[in-house]
């Protein structure tokens, strides 16, 4: 199984209503060749339908899907040349792994020969090549996932589609499967599209993510993208965790709040008036009130109200002026700052963006 022609999925002002519930608005994406790319969102808000809907189990009312240049927007499930892994595997549990992954090519009516080789090259490929003869219950969740992923690249598709793939597993297991699942996707070099509600899971190995709230496309992006530069505020609280400042942007492009003081935040942005910046809990220092301090970042007064330690960071909850933010730190074994103490606050305005006030 080699690498085959990458191919473009259009996806073009595509909507859909369930009676008077409009599952997708108006939704276009454009996949690259060969890109990985995540379908994230909440739960409901539509990703499952826009993959059943690539896959061809329903049809969108208006809009249309190009796989490769052709519209395959009236084109038949069976004929749309499109793989698809269900979030449940699918298995037969009556056959063995060998006939699981052969069942398609068998449908296909391939001459024999080439059932035996595309299967075994499969299972190969996933790292399953002694456990044709087993039956499903004799795997693990993991294994049965990747019997689940060979029986659909044995058919070698144009596109591959995965429903929340790793959702099944254990949380250790998730994290290796999906180095896994990235590894043979960059091997087969083949157009994936995945459905998750997992942002770390989206972030980790896409590369690019569109994040769909209620039917609606908020931003598609990669990782860091969405991350650095999130374009709404339903953007900024589902990747990640923030802290917003309320204040205003000045025709200056300059970003003032009683909060800051005197000191002004140069902004990278066309909104003027009232907005709030914002901050990641890692993107702010804090400093005991007498320790140096580089100028370069805007200090405030703050105090320490709680503090929680994760392993590799405390978490710290500060009140600034009767506004409360949370504070990461990494911790590398000093005492810290404990609750009711006086701290510094550092916001580094680099590390800053805005968004228009709610
Ligand atoms: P997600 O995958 O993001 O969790 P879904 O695509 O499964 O979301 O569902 C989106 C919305 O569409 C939900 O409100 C769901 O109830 C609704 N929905 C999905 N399928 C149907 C259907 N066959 N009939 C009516 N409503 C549906």
């Amino acid at each position: 199984m080699t690498q085959q022609r990458k191919v473009r999925v259009e996806i073009e002002n595509v909507s859909l209503a369930y009676g008077a519930t409009q599952v997708l608005r108006d939704v276009s994406i454009n996949i690259e060749p060969g890109e990985f790319f995540a379908l994230l969102g909440p739960s409901g808000s539509g990703k499952s339908t826009l993959l059943r809907m690539l896959a061809g189990f329903n049809q969108p009312q208006s809009g249309s899907i190009r796989v490769d240049g052709a519209d395959i927007t009236e084109v038949s499930p069976w004929q749309r040349d499109i793989g698809m892994v269900f979030q449940n595997y699918a298995l037969w549990p009556h056959m063995t792994v060998a006939e699981n992954v052969a069942f398609g090519l068998e449908e296909r009516k391939l001459p024999r020969a080439e059932i035996t080789r595309r299967t075994a090259a499969a299972l190969e490929l996933v790292g399953l090549a002694t456990y044709g003869t087993r039956r499903p219950n004799q795997l693990s969740g993991g294994q049965q996932q990747r019997v689940a992923v060979a029986r659909t690249i044995a058919i070698e598709p144009k596109v591959l589609l995965l429903d929340e793939p790793l959702s099944n597993l254990d949380a250790k297991l998730r994290v290796h499967m999906r180095t896994e699942l990235l590894a043979l996707q960059r091997k087969l070099g083949i157009t994936t599209i995945f459905v998750t509600h997992d942002q770390e899971e989206a972030l980790s190995i896409a590369d690019r993510v569109a994040v769909l709230d209620a039917g609606v496309i908020q931003q598609v992006g990669t990782p860091t993208e969405l991350y650095d530069r999130p374009v709404n505020r339903f953007i900024a609280n589902f990747i990640g965790s923030i802290n917003l400042l309320p204040g205003s942007v000045d025709t200056a492009k300059q970003f003032t709040s009683p909060l800051l003081g005197t000191r002004a935040v140069p902004v990278n942005a066309t909104l003027i008036g009232d907005a709030d910046l914002v901050l990641r809990p890692h993107a702010i220092q804090l400093a005991a009130p007498d320790a140096a301090r580089p100028e370069s970042l805007i200090w405030i007064d703050a105090a320490v109200k709680e503090r929680e330690f994760l392993g590799e960071f405390m978490r710290y909850r500060v009140e600034t002026a009767g506004h409360a933010l949370t504070v990461d730190v990494p911790h590398f074994g000093s005492a810290g700052h404990a609750p009711g103490a006086a701290v510094k606050l550092g916001i580094d305005p680099a590390k800053a963006t805005v968004l228009p006030a709610a």
